[in-house]
Protein backbone atom coordinates (compact mmCIF):
# COMPACT_ATOMS: atom_id res chain seq x y z
CA UNK A 1 0.00 0.00 0.00
CA UNK A 2 1.31 3.61 -0.81
CA UNK A 3 2.31 5.75 1.88
CA UNK A 4 3.06 9.86 1.35
CA UNK A 5 4.29 12.32 3.97
CA UNK A 6 1.83 15.43 3.21
CA UNK A 7 1.81 18.30 4.88
CA UNK A 8 0.30 18.59 8.43
CA UNK A 9 -2.34 21.24 6.87
CA UNK A 10 -3.62 18.60 4.46
CA UNK A 11 -4.56 15.86 6.81
CA UNK A 12 -7.57 16.77 8.93
CA UNK A 13 -9.71 14.41 11.12
CA UNK A 14 -11.63 13.65 8.04
CA UNK A 15 -9.99 13.84 4.69
CA UNK A 16 -6.54 13.74 3.29
CA UNK A 17 -5.58 16.45 0.18
CA UNK A 18 -2.25 14.84 -1.56
CA UNK A 19 -0.72 17.47 -4.16
CA UNK A 20 2.23 18.23 -6.12
CA UNK A 21 4.63 15.17 -7.13
CA UNK A 22 2.87 12.65 -4.46
CA UNK A 23 -0.49 13.25 -6.52
CA UNK A 24 1.47 13.17 -10.10
CA UNK A 25 3.04 9.70 -8.44
CA UNK A 26 -0.79 8.37 -7.37
CA UNK A 27 -2.34 9.67 -10.70
CA UNK A 28 0.06 8.74 -13.38
CA UNK A 29 2.66 6.18 -11.72
CA UNK A 30 0.91 4.32 -9.74
CA UNK A 31 -2.81 4.95 -11.55
CA UNK A 32 -4.65 5.32 -8.70
CA UNK A 33 -8.53 5.07 -8.68
CA UNK A 34 -11.52 6.48 -6.23
CA UNK A 35 -11.93 3.27 -3.75
CA UNK A 36 -8.26 2.39 -3.54
CA UNK A 37 -6.57 3.01 0.19
CA UNK A 38 -3.42 4.40 0.59
CA UNK A 39 -1.55 5.84 3.88
CA UNK A 40 -0.97 9.34 4.61
CA UNK A 41 1.28 10.58 7.84
CA UNK A 42 1.75 14.63 8.58
CA UNK A 43 5.22 13.58 9.76
CA UNK A 44 4.57 15.01 13.25
CA UNK A 45 3.23 11.73 14.05
CA UNK A 46 -0.58 11.67 13.05
CA UNK A 47 -0.77 8.86 10.40
CA UNK A 48 -4.36 7.23 8.33
CA UNK A 49 -5.65 4.89 6.42
CA UNK A 50 -7.58 6.46 3.95
CA UNK A 51 -9.76 5.88 0.90
CA UNK A 52 -9.25 8.10 -2.32
CA UNK A 53 -12.43 10.07 -3.15
CA UNK A 54 -11.18 12.26 -6.26
CA UNK A 55 -7.96 12.25 -8.51
CA UNK A 56 -8.46 15.21 -10.95
CA UNK A 57 -6.70 18.20 -11.47
CA UNK A 58 -3.26 17.19 -10.46
CA UNK A 59 -4.44 16.80 -6.74
CA UNK A 60 -5.84 13.82 -4.81
CA UNK A 61 -8.72 13.89 -2.40
CA UNK A 62 -8.82 10.98 0.29
CA UNK A 63 -11.34 10.35 3.31
CA UNK A 64 -9.70 9.39 6.46
CA UNK A 65 -11.05 5.74 7.22
CA UNK A 66 -8.88 5.35 10.37
CA UNK A 67 -6.54 6.60 12.36
CA UNK A 68 -3.58 4.10 12.89
CA UNK A 69 -1.10 3.36 15.62
CA UNK A 70 2.24 4.86 15.68
CA UNK A 71 4.74 1.74 16.20
CA UNK A 72 7.63 2.79 14.07
CA UNK A 73 9.73 5.74 15.75
CA UNK A 74 12.14 5.05 18.36
CA UNK A 75 11.68 6.34 21.64
CA UNK A 76 14.84 7.33 22.39
CA UNK A 77 15.61 10.45 19.67
CA UNK A 78 19.29 10.30 18.39
CA UNK A 79 20.91 13.44 16.24
CA UNK A 80 23.72 12.47 14.26
CA UNK A 81 25.97 15.93 13.86
CA UNK A 82 28.09 14.85 10.66
CA UNK A 83 31.33 17.02 9.31
CA UNK A 84 29.98 17.23 5.31
CA UNK A 85 31.76 14.80 3.92
CA UNK A 86 32.96 14.32 0.00
CA UNK A 87 30.88 14.01 -2.64
CA UNK A 88 26.99 12.11 -2.14
CA UNK A 89 27.80 10.45 1.19
CA UNK A 90 25.74 12.66 3.26
CA UNK A 91 22.86 11.53 1.08
CA UNK A 92 23.71 8.09 1.88
CA UNK A 93 24.12 8.44 5.55
CA UNK A 94 20.88 10.26 5.46
CA UNK A 95 18.92 7.78 3.66
CA UNK A 96 20.49 4.65 5.84
CA UNK A 97 20.11 6.77 9.15
CA UNK A 98 16.90 7.32 8.20
CA UNK A 99 15.61 3.83 7.61
CA UNK A 100 17.48 2.48 11.15
CA UNK A 101 15.91 5.45 13.11
CA UNK A 102 17.64 9.20 13.19
CA UNK A 103 15.20 11.73 14.17
CA UNK A 104 17.70 14.53 13.07
CA UNK A 105 20.46 15.26 10.91
CA UNK A 106 22.65 18.06 11.75
CA UNK A 107 25.96 19.00 8.67
CA UNK A 108 28.48 20.77 9.98
CA UNK A 109 31.91 21.85 8.72
CA UNK A 110 35.22 21.26 11.11
CA UNK A 111 38.70 22.15 10.45
CA UNK A 112 39.31 18.98 8.23
CA UNK A 113 35.79 19.13 6.50
CA UNK A 114 37.10 19.09 2.90
CA UNK A 115 33.80 20.42 0.78
CA UNK A 116 33.39 24.09 1.00
CA UNK A 117 29.88 25.12 1.66
CA UNK A 118 28.55 28.20 0.64
CA UNK A 119 24.84 28.88 1.92
CA UNK A 120 23.89 30.97 -0.90
CA UNK A 121 24.73 28.94 -3.75
CA UNK A 122 23.77 25.46 -1.94
CA UNK A 123 21.05 25.84 -0.33
CA UNK A 124 19.44 23.42 -2.85
CA UNK A 125 21.38 20.43 -1.56
CA UNK A 126 19.33 21.00 1.75
CA UNK A 127 16.00 20.69 -0.41
CA UNK A 128 18.06 17.53 -1.45
CA UNK A 129 18.86 16.23 1.57
CA UNK A 130 15.33 16.35 3.08
CA UNK A 131 14.05 15.39 -0.11
CA UNK A 132 15.57 12.02 0.40
CA UNK A 133 15.13 11.95 4.33
CA UNK A 134 10.98 11.63 3.08
CA UNK A 135 11.45 9.37 0.82
CA UNK A 136 13.56 6.95 2.95
CA UNK A 137 10.91 7.59 5.80
CA UNK A 138 8.63 6.67 3.53
CA UNK A 139 10.42 3.30 2.26
CA UNK A 140 11.36 2.72 6.06
CA UNK A 141 7.13 3.27 7.24
CA UNK A 142 8.56 5.26 9.71
CA UNK A 143 5.58 8.13 11.30
CA UNK A 144 8.16 10.54 11.42
CA UNK A 145 10.65 12.38 8.65
CA UNK A 146 13.81 12.99 10.71
CA UNK A 147 14.42 17.15 10.62
CA UNK A 148 17.50 17.85 8.20
CA UNK A 149 19.39 21.29 9.46
CA UNK A 150 21.52 23.65 7.06
CA UNK A 151 25.16 22.57 7.70
CA UNK A 152 26.38 24.59 10.89
CA UNK A 153 30.18 26.38 11.61
CA UNK A 154 31.63 24.28 14.44
CA UNK A 155 30.98 26.47 17.44
CA UNK A 156 27.21 26.58 16.21
CA UNK A 157 27.36 22.72 16.60
CA UNK A 158 28.95 22.99 19.51
CA UNK A 159 25.95 25.29 20.76
CA UNK A 160 23.52 22.40 19.63
CA UNK A 161 25.03 19.75 21.10
CA UNK A 162 23.62 21.25 24.44
CA UNK A 163 20.16 21.02 22.88
CA UNK A 164 20.88 17.05 23.38
CA UNK A 165 21.32 15.61 26.89
CA UNK A 166 23.92 13.52 26.04
CA UNK A 167 26.83 14.32 23.26
CA UNK A 168 29.02 11.35 21.68
CA UNK A 169 32.20 12.60 20.04
CA UNK A 170 33.23 9.76 18.65
CA UNK A 171 36.85 9.98 18.30
CA UNK A 172 38.88 6.58 17.18
CA UNK A 173 42.21 7.88 19.47
CA UNK A 174 42.45 5.68 22.54
CA UNK A 175 41.09 8.48 24.79
CA UNK A 176 37.35 7.41 24.21
CA UNK A 177 35.56 6.06 26.70
CA UNK A 178 33.41 2.72 25.71
CA UNK A 179 30.45 3.82 23.96
CA UNK A 180 28.41 1.23 25.58
CA UNK A 181 29.00 2.54 28.94
CA UNK A 182 28.51 5.96 27.79
CA UNK A 183 24.91 4.96 26.27
CA UNK A 184 23.96 3.02 29.56
CA UNK A 185 24.87 6.30 31.39
CA UNK A 186 23.01 8.49 29.15
CA UNK A 187 19.85 6.23 28.84
CA UNK A 188 19.50 6.66 32.60
CA UNK A 189 19.11 10.49 32.56
CA UNK A 190 15.60 10.70 31.41
CA UNK A 191 12.70 8.70 30.28
CA UNK A 192 13.76 7.40 26.61
CA UNK A 193 10.94 9.20 25.50
CA UNK A 194 12.02 12.40 26.39
CA UNK A 195 16.04 11.81 25.85
CA UNK A 196 17.83 13.06 23.04
CA UNK A 197 21.29 11.67 21.82
CA UNK A 198 23.58 13.39 19.52
CA UNK A 199 26.43 11.74 17.80
CA UNK A 200 28.85 13.57 16.35
CA UNK A 201 31.10 12.51 13.58
CA UNK A 202 34.41 13.69 12.01
CA UNK A 203 34.89 13.82 8.10
CA UNK A 204 37.68 11.69 5.87
CA UNK A 205 40.46 13.46 7.46
CA UNK A 206 38.80 13.28 11.43
CA UNK A 207 38.74 15.89 14.41
CA UNK A 208 41.93 17.92 15.37
CA UNK A 209 42.82 17.68 19.11
CA UNK A 210 42.08 21.07 19.52
CA UNK A 211 38.28 20.04 18.40
CA UNK A 212 38.23 17.22 21.09
CA UNK A 213 39.50 19.71 23.43
CA UNK A 214 36.98 22.46 22.82
CA UNK A 215 33.96 19.38 22.78
CA UNK A 216 34.90 18.10 25.86
CA UNK A 217 34.97 21.49 27.57
CA UNK A 218 31.75 22.10 25.69
CA UNK A 219 30.19 18.93 27.47
CA UNK A 220 30.28 16.56 24.74
CA UNK A 221 31.91 12.70 25.77
CA UNK A 222 34.66 11.37 23.83
CA UNK A 223 33.12 7.54 22.84
CA UNK A 224 35.40 5.27 20.77
CA UNK A 225 33.41 2.98 18.30
CA UNK A 226 35.46 -0.06 18.27
CA UNK A 227 39.31 -0.57 17.59
CA UNK A 228 38.46 -0.44 13.64
CA UNK A 229 38.34 2.81 11.86
CA UNK A 230 35.24 3.20 10.11
CA UNK A 231 34.34 5.24 7.27
CA UNK A 232 33.25 8.90 8.05
CA UNK A 233 29.67 7.29 6.54
CA UNK A 234 30.01 4.26 8.31
CA UNK A 235 30.26 5.63 11.70
CA UNK A 236 27.14 7.48 12.60
CA UNK A 237 25.04 3.98 11.42
CA UNK A 238 27.29 2.22 14.03
CA UNK A 239 27.14 4.59 16.74
CA UNK A 240 23.12 4.74 15.91
CA UNK A 241 21.80 1.18 15.86
CA UNK A 242 24.33 0.62 18.96
CA UNK A 243 22.00 3.46 21.14
CA UNK A 244 18.91 1.70 19.26
CA UNK A 245 20.16 -1.34 20.20
CA UNK A 246 20.79 -1.04 23.80
CA UNK A 247 17.46 1.00 24.30
CA UNK A 248 15.25 -1.96 23.18
CA UNK A 249 14.67 -0.28 19.46
CA UNK A 250 16.17 -3.00 17.16
CA UNK A 251 13.17 -5.42 17.02
CA UNK A 252 12.22 -8.36 20.30
N1 LIG B 1 41.42 9.55 11.82
C1 LIG B 1 40.82 8.63 10.86
C2 LIG B 1 41.92 7.84 10.13
O1 LIG B 1 42.96 7.67 10.73
O2 LIG B 1 41.69 7.40 9.00
C3 LIG B 1 39.98 9.40 9.88
C4 LIG B 1 38.64 9.77 10.47
S1 LIG B 1 37.37 8.58 10.23
C5 LIG B 1 37.51 8.21 8.57
C6 LIG B 1 35.96 9.66 10.21
C7 LIG B 1 35.25 9.84 11.53
O3 LIG B 1 34.56 8.65 11.88
C8 LIG B 1 36.12 10.14 12.72
O4 LIG B 1 36.41 11.52 12.80
C9 LIG B 1 35.25 9.69 13.88
O5 LIG B 1 34.30 10.68 14.20
C10 LIG B 1 34.55 8.48 13.30
N2 LIG B 1 35.20 7.22 13.61
C11 LIG B 1 35.75 6.34 12.75
N3 LIG B 1 36.21 5.25 13.39
C12 LIG B 1 35.95 5.43 14.71
C13 LIG B 1 36.17 4.66 15.90
N4 LIG B 1 36.74 3.45 15.85
N5 LIG B 1 35.79 5.17 17.09
C14 LIG B 1 35.19 6.39 17.16
N6 LIG B 1 34.94 7.17 16.07
C15 LIG B 1 35.32 6.69 14.86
Amino acid sequence: MQRYFIPAGQLTDTEATITGEDAHHLIKVMRARAGETIICSDGEGREVLAEILTTDSGTVRAKVIEHLPLHAEPAVQVWIAQSLPKGDKLETVIQKGTEIGASRFIPFLSARTIVQYDERKEAKRVDRWRKIAKEAAEQAHRNKVPQIDSPLAWKKLLQAANEADAAFFCYEKPSGSQLRTAIREALEQAPRDKLKLMLIIGPEGGFTEQELQEAEAAGCRAVSLGARILRTETAGMVGLTCILYESGEMGG
